[in-house]
């Protein structure tokens, strides 16, 4: 194929299912139900701050209520801890986030285990890990792999019987993202083989992909000759490499090395661009999910 991967456009499809989600969020507020999202940093990692300003962002475009909850780096895991336990009991909360990473001086399994699996829209805590797993729909699905599925299913890429390679074993990105391809139903069935560091020769893997996820960040780790020729490449890396021609002296790049592996791929997700936009879509639909299952428990 002459330079030819088909665009994987994840603003596109994000804001398409943004605008469909805006149908039940009205049916929600006819009910006097504004589903709400508290969305908590603690310290000050430069990333986090324009992850948590995106969220907030969204909901406000959403018509979601959202609060944002900034603590300074030294909180403590106990303060941290109250805090959760008020918004487990807030009534308008229905989806509690807290930013990733957390300082050192808190236990971040901790944490997150405190907070009541149904409002846990990132889907870290163990019950939702586990009904992930077990394909309950009522389990909150972790927004990036969801928002990588969705990119599939809605770009008519046919997973079922395919063989799907996923590069990393994080909780959040690749554990989940082999549990979804593993699925019965829409953007499931796959054939999964998932790769990490102590992967040898993860070119051989990489090579067999119909499907090739990579989450690892590792700038441009995939080369064009580790894809197979008309694979599907989802570039789930978000990495800043310095760029001294960028007014902020840096530049964004995936964990593929976008120019080499367009020209072998039949479709790509670009960084930016691809599934950074999906993931804050899947934010507000497990918001939305969480909002309806309280009010119908
Ligand atoms: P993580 O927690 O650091 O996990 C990285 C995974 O990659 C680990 O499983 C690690 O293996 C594996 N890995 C590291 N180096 C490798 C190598 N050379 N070969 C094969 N596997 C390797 O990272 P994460 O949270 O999953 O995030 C991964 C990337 O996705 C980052 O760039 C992050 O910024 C990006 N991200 C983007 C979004 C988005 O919305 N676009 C959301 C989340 C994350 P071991 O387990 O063996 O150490």
């Amino acid at each position: 194929m002459q330079g030819g991967a088909r665009l994987i456009d994840g603003n596109a499809i994000g804001a398409t299912m943004r605008a469909e989600l805006a149908g039940e969020i009205a049916a929600l507020k006819k009910k006097s139900i504004v589903p709400g999202l508290a969305v908590i940093l603690v310290g000050d990692n430069p990333a986090s701050q324009v992850y948590v300003r995106m969220k907030g962002k969204a909901c406000d475009e959403a018509g979601l209520y959202h609060e944002t909850i900034k603590l300074p780096k030294d909180t403590t895991e106990a303060d941290l801890m109250s805090l959760l336990e008020r918004l487990n009991a807030n009534p308008k909360i229905h989806g509690i986030l807290v930013q990733l990473p957390l300082p050192k001086l808190i236990d971040s399994n901790r944490a997150l285990h405190r907070i009541d699996p149904r409002k846990d829209v990132d889907g870290f805590h163990p019950e939702n890990v586990g009904k992930v797993a077990v394909g309950d729909p009522t389990g909150f699905r972790p927004a990036t792999p969801y928002g990588v599925q969705q990119l599939l299913i809605r770009t008519g890429v046919e997973t079922k019987g395919a063989h799907a390679v996923v590069v990393g074993r994080s909780n959040i990105v690749g554990r989940p993202m082999v549990a979804l391809l593993l699925q019965d139903g829409p953007g499931g069935n796959a054939t999964v083989t998932v790769c990490h560091s102590r992967t040898r020769s993860i070119e051989l893997y990489t090579r067999q992909a119909d499907i090739l996820i990579v989450a690892i960040g590792k700038p441009e780790f995939v080369t064009g000759d580790m894809v197979k020729p008309g694979a599907v490449v989802i570039d789930v890396g978000v990495n800043r490499v310095d760029d001294p021609t960028r007014k902020q002296g840096y530049r964004l790049v995936g964990d593929v090395k976008f120019q080499e592996a367009k020209q072998v791929a039949a479709a790509i997700t670009p960084v930016p661009g691809g599934v950074g936009p999906m993931t804050i879509t899947m934010l507000l639909y497990n918001t939305v999910q969480a909002a309806r299952q309280w009010a119908n428990p």
